[in-house]
């Protein structure tokens, strides 16, 4: 068994899609697809249940740009044959409509969990008919049923015990038709939808590896591989041909943005090697996440985060106990699935930064000022170099403007940029 995991850019137009035919129909053996929503779907469903949320008639019209946007990918794939695709997506539509008509149940995480998950249960049921037209069986798998977590919403914890028992169900229905499932979503044992966090899609693939003993998992990016920057803003940079799973779990960790974090642990575990490959560029080499990697890895890797704010924070009474502050401090980074993206605390202060972005930042500063006096840099970067040189820190940061700097002797971290300071 193999699994490939498809993100939101490699399914994002009919042109990807077709795309990605091609890759699975050059695929031997038994294969599991996990796929994302299309494109930025993800982010224009956050954004309808902001507008929900709000009680904002703008709603309609957002939901219409989204219904829009499947359906054109449905008339380019499936031309005059596509009456049947066309009613299945209205018939998962309408479930959001009915949403929308009505008021949110004020349960903001379980609301989120419903409305996002439709980005993928809709592009999953597209791509696996297309795959069907094209003579390719296909077994469609809701993730709700088959990826069984706890209720904690928008970042769900897998119970793998019985994840395993209904994924090795859905395979033996499957027979020898590939499963298409869901990345990203999964559901409570009474089928209420859950999710596992932004970008989870990875760690689906890792899930469902892991749970099936894969021989692999392949994850195909808009990118050859891992690479020693972002090819964007960096031409130079260079593709590393294998890097250990350690060393993988740091560069996510730090902000790398080709795996989720959580991909990793699955798969080391039980030793399944990760690709990630190039859609663009199949036949490629990519980059091989495995058990034992060569030297090849110690070379800088640079991660740059944008949109990034500096968040300091006092405490109003100037009573400034560590532990209590901190625990506070990140039930409030928890409560709205915010992440820390590094930490320095002087006598008086904590300063914390994160990403400047999506429509909990400034509910969450709202929430923090209740016990502390906010101050904020935004519009900033915060720069990672892996196993730095004294080179690559002049090449990258010399010029810059540095607000904050961490040390470690593998790595090291600047937050930098021209801020403006807001309270
Ligand atoms: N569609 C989800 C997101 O954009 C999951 C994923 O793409 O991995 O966060
Ligand atoms: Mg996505």
């Amino acid at each position: 068994m193999i699994v490939y995991k498809f993100g939101g850019a490699s399914v994002r137009s009919a042109e990807a899609i077709r795309n990605l035919a091609g890759i699975v129909s050059g695929s031997e053996g038994g294969l599991l697809l996990v796929i994302s929503a299309f494109g930025k779907m993800t982010n224009a469903l956050e954004s309808l249940l902001e507008s929900w949320y709000r009680g904002s008639g703008d709603r309609y019209s957002m939901f219409r740009q989204i219904r829009d946007y499947h359906e054109e990918i449905i008339t380019s794939l499936f031309g005059e044959g596509s009456d049947c695709v066309m009613n299945d997506f209205n018939r998962l539509a309408s479930e959001i409509e009915v949403m929308l008509e009505g008021s949110p149940s004020g349960n903001y995480d379980p609301d989120y969990d419903r409305m996002v998950s439709f980005g993928e249960l809709a592009s999953t049921r597209i791509v696996s008919s297309y795959l069907e037209s094209r003579g390719t069986g296909t077994f469609w798998a809701d993730a709700r049923q088959w990826l069984i977590t706890d209720n904690t919403h928008r970042e769900a914890n897998v119970d793998f015990t019985l994840s395993g028992e209904r994924l090795r169900k859905v395979l033996s229905q499957a027979g020898d038709r590939i499963v298409v499932t869901q990345g990203f979503i999964g559901g409570t044992k009474d089928g209420t939808a859950t999710t596992l966090g932004r970008e989870g899609s990875d760690y689906t693939a890792a899930i469902a590896a892991n749970l099936l003993e894969a021989s692999c998992v392949t994850v195909w990016k808009d990118v050859t591989g891992i690479l020693t920057a972002d090819p964007l803003y960096y031409p130079g940079a260079e593709k590393l041909d294998e890097i250990s799973y350690q060393e993988a779990i740091e560069l996510s960790f730090y902000g790398a943005k080709v795996i989720h974090p959580k991909t990793i642990k699955p798969l080391q575990n039980k030793s399944i090697p990760l690709y990630v490959k190039s859609f663009d560029d199949p036949g490629g080499s990519g980059t091989l996440i495995h058990g034992n990697a060569g030297a090849a890895e110690l070379r800088p890797v640079l991660i740059v985060k944008k949109e990034q704010m500096l968040v300091s924070l006092a405490p109003r009474d100037f009573s400034f106990v560590v532990e209590d502050c901190l625990s506070r401090i990140f039930a409030v980074f928890f409560r709205y699935r915010m992440k820390v993206n590094l930490i320095q605390h002087s006598a008086i202060s904590f300063t914390i930064c994160m990403d400047n972005g999506g429509p909990f930042v400034s509910r969450l500063l709202d929430d923090l000022r209740g016990d502390f006096r906010v101050l904020y840099n935004s519009g900033l970067e915060l720069i990672t170099i892996r196993h730095y040189t004294q080179a690559s820190i002049n090449e990258h940061v010399s010029r810059r403007d540095v607000l904050v700097e961490q040390r470690s002797r593998s790595t090291v971290q600047f937050v930098v940029g021209c801020p403006h300071t807001s309270s």
